[in-house]
């Protein structure tokens, strides 16, 4: 028994002499995205674990994921994400590795006990840890310049096809708005009819024929 105590004794030595890196063993790892392709759609089935354990709104990161994907998606009962695309896992988790980045993870101290403040116009990053503070920064969407018009089921409207989203469908970024129009090509000027506007403002639409 003494030769193991004498042992212990020794690494307890050695380890003080190194000065083990206290830091490397607390530092936080996202969850793996846990994610299948059924049909048209995918689904993360681990959305609402991963929410919680970044401490972000779950329609917070829905919304960051929905635009990056650029197609329409909600979460379901059970807590899953479910995107309108067909995204493999890893880039969903490259995705969902990005929002963290941006909008949990200090720059300073490499920690995600953070929280978000609004100071006047731009998002702040606000570190619990070690009171670092950074703008986050995002990608600068197109200006609204465009007049807010409320929209809902059944309206007609015009609009000029700004892009070309993850699925193939024409896209219009309009005020708070991601319109959806299939069937359409970028530069295409077409009338519209809406069917269905999401909470996180994402509209699906068809195309009115004359
Ligand atoms: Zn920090």
């Amino acid at each position: 028994m003494t030769d193991q105590f004498d042992y212990m004794k020794l690494l307890e030595d050695a380890k003080k002499e190194l000065k083990a890196p206290a830091k490397e063993e607390e530092r936080f790892k996202l969850p793996d995205v846990e994610s299948f392709i059924e049909g048209k759609s995918t689904i993360l089935r681990n959305f609402n674990t991963i929410a919680d354990m970044i401490a972000r709104e779950p329609e917070h990161l829905l919304g960051h994921l929905v635009k990056d994907v650029g197609a329409p998606g909600f979460i379901d009962d059970s807590g899953r994400l479910v995107l309108k695309a067909r995204i493999i896992q890893e880039d969903l988790q490259k995705k969902v590795n990005a929002y963290f980045e941006t909008y949990v993870l200090c720059s300073e101290c490499g920690r995600p006990d953070t929280h978000l403040i609004k100071d006047s116009r731009t998002l702040i990053l606000v570190c619990d840890a070690c009171g670092g503070r950074r703008p986050v920064l995002v990608k600068k969407g197109v200006k609204h310049e465009e007049k807010s018009q409320k929209l809902k089921a059944g309206d007609v409207i015009e609009v000029t096809v700004q892009d070309i989203s993850h699925r193939g469908d024409g896209m219009v970024r309009q005020g708070p708005y991601v319109i959806f129009v299939p069937g359409t090509a970028k530069g295409d000027r077409v009338k519209i009819r809406v069917e269905y506007v999401s909470n996180s403002n994402y509209v699906q639409t068809k195309v009115v024929k004359e």
